[in-house]
C-alpha cells in the first residue's frame, strides 16, 4: 500500500503526540507510521472495530484501538457496534468472550496468545470436579476458555465475584480457576469455597515487600491492588478492585501519588488519562498480552489466517452464553437483597 510522504509524516506526528509520554521517539513513530496508516485504512474499508485490553502496549492502545477496557466490558460494548468485524487485541479467551456475546459478528484475534489462568483448566477438569463435589455450584472467573464457561453454572468478573458467589443457591461453591482470587473471596463469604490451583502469573509476582518499599519511599501514595494478587498483598493495600474499578478510584481520589499493583499496561493507561497524578512503584508485564503487535493486527485485518478467526461450536457457545447471563441474574439477585455496594474486596479483610 502506498502512502505519500506528507501523509506518513502527519501520521508519525499524530502517534508522537500520544506516545511521547511513554518514551517513544519521533523516529520510533516514523517507523510505525506505515503500519498504523494501513491499519486505519483497512479498519474503514472493512468496517472493523478494534478493541484493546488495558494491558496492551501504548502503540496499540493509543495508536490504533477504538476502545480500551477490560475483557468483559469491551465484549458488552461490542454488542452495540455497527461494525461488521470486531478485532480483539488481547489474549484468546477474551476474543472468545466477544464471539460468545456477538455470534453474528466476525471476531478476529491477531494472536493465539494463551493465559496462565485460562490454560490451567479444561472442560474435562470441570466435569471431574462436579463428580467429586456433586452438591457444589460452580462459578468460573471470565478468564477461562469458552469450553470451560460452557461447563459451569455461572461466570463472574473480578468486580462481581463476591455477589455471584453469595447469590448461588448452594452453600458449597467451586470457584475456578484463580486460586488467589478464591482465597480472597473466602475472607468475606460464608460459603464453603473449593479452589482450583490456577494463578495469574503477573499478579502472583507482587509481594508485601513491593508494598512496603513504596510505603517507605512514598508515604502519601495510595496503594491499589487487583484481587488476583495474594491475600497478604491485598491486606496491605488501600483499595482492591478490578482494572476498571482501579481506574475509577484514581479518577475519584484526591491523592496525587498511587501505586497500582497490576500489569504495566494499566499503569500506562493511568499515566495517559491522569498526567497530573504520579504512578509510583513497580509493575509487571504479561508475556501473553505482549504477543499482540501492530504487525499481527495488520495481518489479521489484511488476510486473516483460519486461526485468527474465532470459531466456537454453537452448542458450546450457547451454554457459555447461558453462564454469562446467569452471572447477571445472580448479581441482580444479590443486589435486590443487599443493595449494590460495588466493591466488597476490602471489606472484612483481616
Ligand atoms: S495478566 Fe494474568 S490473567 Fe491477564 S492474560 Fe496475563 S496471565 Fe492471564
Amino acid at each position: 500500500m502506498d502512502f505519500s510522504d506528507s501523509l506518513l509524516d502527519q501520521e508519525a506526528q499524530r502517534l508522537f503526540i500520544h506516545l511521547k509520554k511513554f518514551e517513544y521517539t519521533l523516529e520510533d513513530c516514523k517507523k510505525m507510521a506505515m503500519t498504523t496508516l494501513e491499519i486505519q485504512y483497512l479498519k474503514k474499508k472493512k468496517n472493523v472495530l478494534i478493541l484493546a485490553h488495558s494491558y496492551q502496549t501504548p502503540d496499540i492502545s493509543f495508536g490504533v484501538a477504538d476502545e480500551l477496557g477490560d475483557s468483559y466490558g469491551l465484549s458488552i460494548a461490542a454488542k452495540n457496534t455497527n461494525a461488521d468485524i470486531i478485532l480483539f487485541s488481547s489474549v484468546l479467551f477474551m476474543g472468545e468472550t466477544a464471539k460468545i456475546i456477538n455470534p453474528n459478528k466476525t471476531v478476529l484475534v491477531p494472536s493465539q496468545a494463551g493465559c496462565s489462568l485460562a490454560d490451567s483448566i479444561t472442560a474435562e477438569d470441570v466435569r471431574a470436579l462436579r463428580k467429586k463435589y456433586p452438591n457444589a455450584g460452580v462459578v468460573a472467573y471470565v478468564n477461562t476458555t469458552a469450553q470451560v464457561k460452557a461447563e459451569v453454572d455461572a461466570c463472574c468478573t473480578s468486580s462481581n465475584a463476591h455477589k455471584v458467589v453469595e447469590a448461588m443457591e448452594q452453600e458449597q461453591v467451586i470457584f475456578l480457576p484463580d486460586r488467589l482470587m478464591g482465597e480472597n473471596l473466602k475472607k468475606h463469604t460464608t460459603k464453603e469455597i473449593i479452589l482450583w490451583d490456577g494463578v495469574c502469573i503477573v499478579h502472583e509476582e507482587f509481594s508485601t515487600a513491593d508494598v512496603t518499599a513504596v510505603r517507605k519511599e512514598f508515604p502519601k501514595a495510595e496503594i491499589l491492588a487487583h484481587p488476583e494478587c495474594d491475600p497478604s498483598v491485598l491486606q496491605k493495600s488501600d483499595f482492591v478492585g478490578s482494572t476498571e474499578q482501579m481506574l475509577h478510584h484514581l479518577d475519584e481520589s484526591d491523592s496525587q501519588e498511587f501505586m497500582m499493583i497490576t500489569e504495566c499496561g494499566l499503569t500506562d493507561r493511568a499515566r495517559q488519562e491522569h498526567p497530573e497524578k504520579q504512578i509510583v512503584g513497580t509493575c509487571f508485564l504479561c508475556p501473553y498480552m505482549k504477543e499482540l503487535t501492530l504487525k499481527n493486527i495488520l495481518k489479521a485485518l489484511k488476510n486473516p489466517s483460519p486461526n485468527q478467526i474465532v470459531k466456537i461450536p454453537e452448542n458450546i457457545r450457547v451454554r457459555a452464553e447461558r453462564s454469562l447471563h446467569e452471572m447477571f441474574a445472580l448479581e441482580k439477585k444479590y443486589e435486590k437483597k443487599f443493595g449494590s455496594t460495588n466493591n466488597k474486596w476490602k471489606e472484612n479483610f483481616s
